[in-house]
C-alpha cells in the first residue's frame, strides 16, 4: 500500500511519500536508542511541562490539525476538532497524574525497606490505525513519554501527514528530537523493527490479522505487546429502557466516525416487545442523516477512509442479505459521488448463528436482532469472538446487575454509549485484544515493575 494522502471524499491523490530507506530507519533507531539513555533521567516536572505544552499547541492549532485529519481519512470536520481537543485532554491528564501513578509504592516486609518502583523500558513501537489518527497516537504517546520511554510511530499508510504533524507537535512542545519519531514505512518493515535490540515492546491498534502478525513477531523476540483490535459491540435495549434516548444514542454510537470505530455499537439486540417501535424510530433517525462532504458543517456522515474499506463493507452487506438478512434502508454504495460514500444501512433478521453475524462491520451499517428476554440478550451479546465494549439500556436494577456481571467485554456501559475516557482503562478481551490503555492501568503496561529490597 502506497504511503499517500488520498482524499477519501474525492479520490484525489494529494501527496505521495517515499517510504524510509533501510539506512534511514537505522539512523532513527540509533537516535531513539541514544535519546532514551538521556531521556530516562529527565524529571517528571520536565516531562509534564512538555506535555502541557503539547496540549496547548493542540488547542491553539486544532483547526489546522482537524483539516489534515478530515482530508486524509474523511471524518466530519467537527468530529476532527473534537478528536484534537481530546488529545489535549489526555496530555493534560497524564502531565498531572503520571507522577502519582509512577510513584514508589512502599510494601512492608521483613526487609528494612522494600518497595516497588516503575522504571521505563526503552524504545516502544506503536503501530496505529487511520480511524482516530491523532487520538490513537496521543493516548499512546502521553503515558509512554511520561513514563520515561521513547516512542516510534508506524502510522497507517493513508495518514502520513497526521504522523508527521504529530511528530512535529511533540518536538515543538520541547521533548528531545529522538523522544518521538514517525517512521514512514509499510507494514512489511514492522517485524524487523520489533527485532531490533533497542525496541523493548510494541502496541498495535487495528485489525486482527495485523495484531496477530505483530504479536507473533514480538513473541519470537520475547517482547511485550498490547493489542487493541476489532469489536462487534452489542447495544442491548430492554423493556424498561427510555426508548427515545436509547434510539438517539444508538444512532450516535453506530455512526460515530462514519461508522469506523472499534467501540461503535454494531449489533443492536432488542427485546421483542419494543423491537417494532425501536426499528421504526431508528429507521427515521438513519434516513435523516446527511451524507456528503466532511468539510461541510451540516454533514453527519463523510466517506469511508479507503476504497478497500468500502468494498469490504459492501461485500459483508451482500453476504448478510444472502444469509437471510432483510435490508430496511441503505445497502448500496453511493456511486454517483466521487469518494468512498456508503449510506446509513440497517439489516434485520440475520440468523444469529450465521458466519456473517460473527463479523465486525466497519462502516455505517447496523445489524438488528430480536430476542425474547434478557437471558437471550446476554447470550447473543456474548456470541462473537470479540469482547471490546457493550452498551445496555434498562431501568431495572436487577437487570443492570446481571448485565454488568455477565457480559464478556472489556467495558460495560449502562444507559450510555461506550466511549473512551483518559480516567478509565480501555481495552478488550477475546479476539478484541489484551492489555489496557489510558488511566493508571495504561501507563503501567510499558514499565519495569521493579521490586526493591534493602537490608
Ligand atoms: P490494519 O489493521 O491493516 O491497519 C492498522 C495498522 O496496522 C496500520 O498502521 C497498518 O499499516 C498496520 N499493519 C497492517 N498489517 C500489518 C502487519 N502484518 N504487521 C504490522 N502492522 C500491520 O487495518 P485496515 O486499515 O486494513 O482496516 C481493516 C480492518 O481493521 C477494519 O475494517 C477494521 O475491522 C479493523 N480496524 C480496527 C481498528 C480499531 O480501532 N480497532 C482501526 C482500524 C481498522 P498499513 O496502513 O501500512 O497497512
Amino acid at each position: 500500500m502506497a504511503i499517500a494522502t488520498i482524499n477519501p471524499a474525492t479520490g484525489e491523490t494529494i501527496k505521495v511519500f517515499e517510504p524510509l530507506k533501510d539506512a534511514e530507519i537505522a539512523s532513527k533507531l540509533d537516535l531513539a536508542g541514544q535519546t532514551f539513555a538521556q531521556y530516562r533521567h529527565t524529571t517528571f516536572s520536565e516531562r509534564s511541562q512538555w506535555l502541557e505544552k503539547a496540549a496547548t499547541i493542540l488547542q491553539q492549532e486544532k483547526a489546522d490539525f482537524a483539516q489534515i485529519i478530515t482530508l486524509e481519512m474523511g471524518k466530519p470536520y467537527q468530529a476532527a476538532i473534537a478528536e484534537v481537543e481530546k488529545c489535549a485532554l489526555v496530555c493534560q491528564y497524564y502531565a498531572e497524574q503520571a507522577p502519582s501513578f509512577l510513584a514508589d509504592v512502599p510494601i512492608p516486609t521483613d526487609a528494612s525497606h522494600s518497595f516497588v518502583r516503575y522504571d521505563p523500558l526503552g524504545v516502544i513501537l506503536a503501530v496505529m490505525p487511520w480511524n482516530f489518527p491523532f487520538w490513537q497516537v496521543f493516548r499512546f504517546a502521553a503515558p509512554t513519554l511520561m513514563a520515561g520511554n521513547v516512542g516510534l510511530l508506524k502510522h497507517a499508510s493513508n495518514v502520513p501527514q497526521c504522523a508527521l504533524v504529530i511528530e512535529d507537535i511533540i518536538r515543538r512542545a520541547g521533548f528531545p528530537p529522538g523522544a518521538f519519531q514517525a517512521l514512514l514505512i509499510g507494514a512489511a518493515k514492522v517485524a524487523d523493527i520489533i527485532a531490533d535490540h533497542r525496541v523493548k515492546a510494541a502496541t498495535l491498534t487495528g485489525s486482527e490479522p495485523a495484531g496477530a502478525s505483530l504479536a507473533a513477531a514480538a513473541g519470537q523476540q520475547i517482547k511485550k505487546t498490547v493489542l487493541e483490535l476489532g469489536g462487534s459491540d452489542p447495544f442491548i435495549v430492554l423493556e424498561s429502557a427510555d426508548l427515545e434516548t436509547a434510539v438517539t444514542m444508538a444512532t450516535t454510537a453506530r455512526m460515530l466516525n462514519n461508522g469506523q470505530s472499534c467501540i461503535a455499537a454494531k449489533r443492536f439486540i432488542i427485546v421483542e416487545s419494543i423491537a417494532p417501535e425501536f426499528e421504526n424510530l431508528l429507521l427515521d433517525k438513519f434516513e435523516a442523516l446527511k451524507v456528503g462532504d466532511p468539510m461541510q458543517p451540516d454533514t453527519d456522515i463523510g466517506p469511508l477512509a479507503t476504497p478497500g474499506i468500502l468494498q469490504d463493507l459492501h461485500q459483508q452487506v451482500q453476504t448478510a442479505i444472502k444469509s437471510g438478512g432483510k435490508l430496511l434502508t441503505g445497502g448500496h454504495p453511493l456511486s454517483h459521488l466521487a469518494g468512498n460514500f456508503y449510506p446509513p444501512t440497517i439489516i434485520t433478521d440475520i440468523p444469529p448463528d450465521s458466519a456473517i453475524a460473527q463479523e465486525e462491520f466497519f462502516g455505517p451499517v447496523a445489524l438488528l436482532f430480536r430476542v425474547p428476554d434478557i437471558n437471550a440478550a446476554i447470550r447473543l451479546a456474548n456470541a462473537t469472538p470479540f469482547g471490546l465494549g457493550a452498551s445496555a439500556w434498562t431501568n431495572n436494577h436487577q437487570e443492570c446487575d446481571r448485565l454488568i456481571s455477565e457480559i464478556a467485554a472489556g467495558a460495560v456501559f449502562i444507559n450510555s454509549m461506550v466511549k473512551s475516557d483518559p480516567r478509565l482503562p480501555f481495552g478488550g478481551i477475546k479476539r478484541s485484544g489484551y492489555g489496557r490503555e489510558l488511566s493508571i492501568q495504561g501507563i503501567h503496561e510499558f514499565v519495569n515493575v521493579k521490586t526493591v529490597w534493602v537490608n
